[in-house]
């Protein structure tokens, strides 16, 4: 349930309300807006009885959500939020953000020299896996701790914020100590346990879209982020499966304009993984812009042929030089 107060509604009156749904039982989140003050109601598992609320002094009406998520909707929160990274901002209203790096960290030498080259051609945040969700266990694992270091050291080096996977909460102390952003990824999108503690740090999450999940469930995956304490998240689309096996993964891009109907959170892609081949990353990736993608997400390695994971869907060095070129004309517009 979401109480709309007044526009003139007064500070007691807010708390009176506030008072009120916490006597229920409930919790109260209180939403400023520009013009008046929202109050979301959660914690309840149905309907709850809105006659004795709705007659508080300062309540315009009361609005009932029936969807398995309310903080993250734009029925609560009509206005976009925007995440800050430092100076940086992700968001409606500002330009495109570039996230690019390789898939994992390997080496200090891969790491600084493609912070260096994707800092060169105009990205804003550097990515890079230390704990990688690998298909087989026989797979390149990721370098952990020491592969954190190196990241957080070439993004200090080429001032670039960085974002890394978190893969359970054991990692969650030393991903915080070395990354900007905290990402969650596609197979961790339903860890509930872990969405509930990234929902008590003061860090921004990415959180992406489960491979199988539907919208709504990628949605109610960010609520229990949000209902945790933290609204900072970025959601991430980086493509579905689907019977296609032409490519890795489907790249779902109605998604982008639907969570933006429905959310106030926002959205960036993936084209990497959505397609798992780098010809296809470009395109893709622009096509993700021009339906209203706050940003993208992508793998970038100084030799795509030698790298440890994900090196089919890796851009080189002069291939992202051309997405940037290709891309400069949306990323330097505002959203
Ligand atoms: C990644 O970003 O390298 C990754 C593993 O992504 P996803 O969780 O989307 O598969
Ligand atoms: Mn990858």
């Amino acid at each position: 349930m979401l109480i709309v107060m007044r526009n003139q509604a007064s500070s007691p009156e807010i708390e009176q309300v506030v008072a009120s749904v916490k006597s229920l039982g409930f919790q109260a989140k209180v939403i400023p807006g520009a013009g008046r003050v929202a109050i979301g109601v959660v914690g309840n598992q149905g309907y709850v009885e809105d006659a004795a609320i709705s007659r508080l002094p300062g309540v315009s009406h009361v609005i009932h959500v029936t969807k398995p998520y309310k903080l993250v909707s734009r029925d609560f929160n009509p206005e976009n939020t925007v995440v800050s990274i430092g100076d940086l901002k992700v968001g409606e209203g500002c330009p495109p953000v570039v996230m690019a790096g390789p898939c994992s960290v390997e080496s200090e030498e891969q790491v600084f020299s493609t912070a260096e080259r994707v800092k060169k051609a105009g990205a804003h945040i550097l990515r890079g896996g230390a704990f990688k969700p690998r298909t087989g266990p026989h797979n390149f694992q990721g370098l952990g701790e020491e592969g954190l270091k190196m990241l957080n050291a070439a993004g200090k080096a080429h001032g670039l914020p960085v974002v890394t996977e978190v893969m359970r909460i054991g990692q969650l102390d030393v991903v915080c100590k070395y990354a900007d952003i905290l990402q969650i990824g596609a197979r961790n999108m339903q860890n509930f346990d872990l969405l509930k503690e990234v929902g008590k740090i003061d860090q921004p999450i990415l959180l992406k879209r489960g491979m199988c999940a539907t919208i709504d469930e990628f949605l109610a995956a960010a609520e229990y982020i949000l209902v945790a304490g933290n609204n900072r998240v970025i959601l991430c689309e980086r493509g579905i499966r689907t019977f296609e096996t032409a490519t890795r993964n489907t790249m779902d891009l109605a998604v982008v304009p639907l969570i933006k109907e429905k959310s106030h959170l926002p959205i960036i892609i993936d084209p990497s993984h959505a397609t798992g081949k780098s010809s296809l990353v470009t395109p893709m990736a622009a096509a993700g812009i021009v339906v209203g993608a706050h940003g993208i997400m992508v793998e970038v390695h100084p030799q795509p042929e030698c790298a440890l994971s994900d090196g089919l869907q890796s851009l080189d060095f002069p291939g992202f030089d051309q997405l940037m070129e290709h891309l400069t004309y949306y990323i330097q517009r505002k959203r």
